[in-house]
C-alpha cells in the first residue's frame, strides 16, 4: 500500500517571517495522520521549518541541489548540506529548472544519484509542453525523461522514489489536466518503471500529479488508481488552501 503524499512547492516565495507564520497556522489545522505532507521551501527557510516540524509527520524538501558534494560552484547547495540540516526530499528536474536553467536529463540523472547518496528522497519531475502534447509526443517525452532520470539507479532506490507528472501546460495556468489525462500519464510512468525494473518496484513508487491542483479538484485527481499524491504550487502558499488539499477526501 502506498501512502499518499501531498507536497507543496513554494518556489521563490515567502521570507523567514511569512514562512513561520504559514507554518504556525498550518500546523494548527486538523490533518489526517495517514497522508504524508511535505513542503519544498526556499533554501533559506528549510532549517527553520525542520525545527518546527520536529516530532510531527511533516517533512521538508529542497527545490533543487547540485550533483557534487562540494567545490567551486558559486551559488549552489549540495546534498550533503541539505542532509546535515535534516532535509527529507528534494525536487529534481522541475520544468522551471529545465526551461530557465537548462537542466538536461543527464544533469537530472546526476542529481538523482547524488540524492540517493545522501539518503534524500528525490521527487523527480517530468512532463510535456503543450506543443509536444499537440504533436502526439507526450508519452514519448515523459517515458524518455523517466528512463533517463533513473539510469543506473538500483531497484531498491527506485522503489523509494517519488515521480511527479507535471504537464508544463498545466503549471501555474489554472488549466488542470483532466483526472483521466493525469491517470493515463501516471500509469505510463508506472508501466515504464515496471519494464525497466519490475512490477514490484513499480508498485512501490509514489507517483504525484502536479499542475494547477486546487482544493476543488484534488479529490477527483487523488481518486485515480495510479495517482498517489499531488505536487502543489500556487495553492500551497496559503495554509488553509494547502490543508484543504491535504484533506482531499473530505470534499468528495
Ligand atoms: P501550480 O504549480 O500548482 O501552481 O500549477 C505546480 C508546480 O509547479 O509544481
Amino acid at each position: 500500500m502506498r501512502t499518499p503524499l501531498i507536497a507543496g512547492n513554494w518556489k521563490m516565495h515567502k521570507n523567514s517571517e511569512t514562512a513561520r507564520d504559514f507554518t504556525r497556522e498550518f500546523m494548527k489545522l486538523p490533518r489526517p495522520d495517514d497522508v504524508k505532507i511535505c513542503i519544498a521551501a526556499p533554501f533559506t527557510e528549510l532549517f527553520a521549518l525542520e525545527e518546527m516540524f520536529v516530532g510531527t509527520h511533516l517533512y521538508t524538501a529542497a527545490q533543487n541541489m547540485h550533483f557534487e558534494d562540494e567545490g567551486a560552484y558559486t551559488g549552489e547547495i549540495s546534498g550533503h548540506m541539505l542532509k546535515e540540516i535534516g532535509v527529507d526530499y528534494v525536487i529534481l528536474g522541475h520544468s522551471e529548472r529545465r526551461t530557465y536553467f537548462n537542466e538536461s536529463n543527464e544533469i537530472i540523472n546526476k542529481k538523482v544519484r547524488q540524492a540517493y547518496k545522501w539518503d534524500i528522497i528525490p521527487i523527480v519531475c517530468c512532463g510535456e509542453s503543450l506543443e509536444q502534447r499537440e504533436q502526439g509526443l507526450a508519452r514519448h517525452i515523459v517515458r524518455h525523461q523517466v528512463v533517463m532520470a533513473f539510469a543506473g539507479i538500483s531497484a531498491a532506490d527506485v522503489s523509494r522514489s517519488v515521480i511527479a507528472y507535471e504537464p508544463i501546460w498545466a503549471i501555474g495556468t489554472g488549466k488542470v489536466a483532466t483526472p483521466q489525462q493525469a491517470e493515463d500519464m501516471c500509469r505510463l510512468i508506472r508501466l515504464t518503471i515496471a519494464e525497466e525494473y519490475s512490477p514490484e518496484v513499480a508498485d512501490c513508487v509514489t507517483i504525484l500529479y502536479g499542475g494547477s491542483v486546487k482544493p476543488d479538484n484534488a479529490g477527483q485527481i487523488m481518486a485515480m488508481e495510479d495517482i498517489d499524491g499531488a505536487l502543489v504550487g500556487g495553492a500551497s502558499l496559503d495554509p488553509q488552501s494547502f490543508m484543504d488539499i491535504v484533506n482531499y477526501r473530505k470534499e468528495v
